[in-house]
């Protein structure tokens, strides 16, 4: 598969044709930005890391019965993915306060939910990625009752199988953030990545962060986390 014109250049990827309609090339790159772009920075190997890591998160989730949009891992930096029609809707599950959910509702991080939660933001740069909800989604035509309920029920899955996953490595799954795309023929699938910048991890026992909140919040050791959380999880 020939790598072909980039087509488009995100905050953490690049997103290239192939010679294949239907497939993406997607490179991860060391680039990180918080606070909506607001704070910029490079983690040395970061896209290395999210690269190896979402490849096996999909495959994982693949296994388990939610259908993802990965191909093929070509490289370090580099996969190939079903190209879809993303779904402009930031899914995010949480098990734990933290946050923006921390903040929102004036509570401490670390509070075990009983139940997780799920939120829906609008995926709109230009507008901050508004929080929005199911009805607010609809009314905006940005996908349809039957698409909210299969993404509703893939993205509980996903933290069912993940924090299975993860209390098995001595890792605490907090929250993260899901993207959703359709296929040519509608059928919706996981999309985009899965990695410590869009996941939220605390070492089981020390509750020590290992992930992205590492730069958000000048925590030191950034480059560190990261590697830890890959050789925990590859082995
Ligand atoms: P951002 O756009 O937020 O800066 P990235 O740097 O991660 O994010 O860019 C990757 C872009 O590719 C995102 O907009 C994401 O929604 C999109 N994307 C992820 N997977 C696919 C896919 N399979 N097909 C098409 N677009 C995808
Ligand atoms: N998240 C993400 N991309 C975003 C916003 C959030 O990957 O644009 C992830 C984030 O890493 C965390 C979870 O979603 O694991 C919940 O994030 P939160 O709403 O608490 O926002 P933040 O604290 O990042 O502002």
């Amino acid at each position: 598969m020939e790598k072909q014109a980039l087509l488009y250049e995100g905050k953490a990827k690049k997103v290239y044709a192939t010679d294949d309609a239907n497939i993406l090339l997607v490179e991860y790159k060391d680039d990180a930005t918080a606070f909506n772009g607001l704070k910029k920075g490079t983690i040395q190997g970061k896209g290395a890391i999210n690269n190896r890591v979402t490849n096996f998160m999909m495959r994982l989730l693949e296994e388990k019965g939610v259908p993802t949009h990965y191909v093929k891992e070509l490289s370090d930096r580099e996969t190939l993915v079903k190209k879809v029609q993303i779904v402009p809707l930031e899914v995010i599950i949480r098990n734990i306060s933290a946050g923006s959910f921390a903040k929102h509702y004036g509570v401490e991080e670390g509070i075990v939910f009983d139940a997780p939660t799920i939120e829906f933001s609008y995926k709109n740069d230009e507008l901050g990625d508004p929080l929005l909800n199911a009805y607010h989604a609809l009314a905006l035509k940005l996908a349809t009752p039957e698409e909210i309920e299969t993404i509703k029920r893939y993205a509980f899955t996903v933290n069912d199988v993940m924090k299975e996953f993860f209390a098995s490595i001595g890792v605490t799954l907090v929250d993260f953030k899901l993207e959703f795309g359709r296929l040519a023929d509608g059928t919706i699938v996981l999309a985009d990545e899965i990695s410590p910048d869009t996941c939220r991890f605390w070492d089981s026992v020390t509750h020590e962060k290992l992930d992205k909140d590492r730069f958000r919040r000048d925590l030191g050791n950034v480059e560190g986390a990261y590697q830890e959380m890959m050789k925990r999880i590859m082995g």
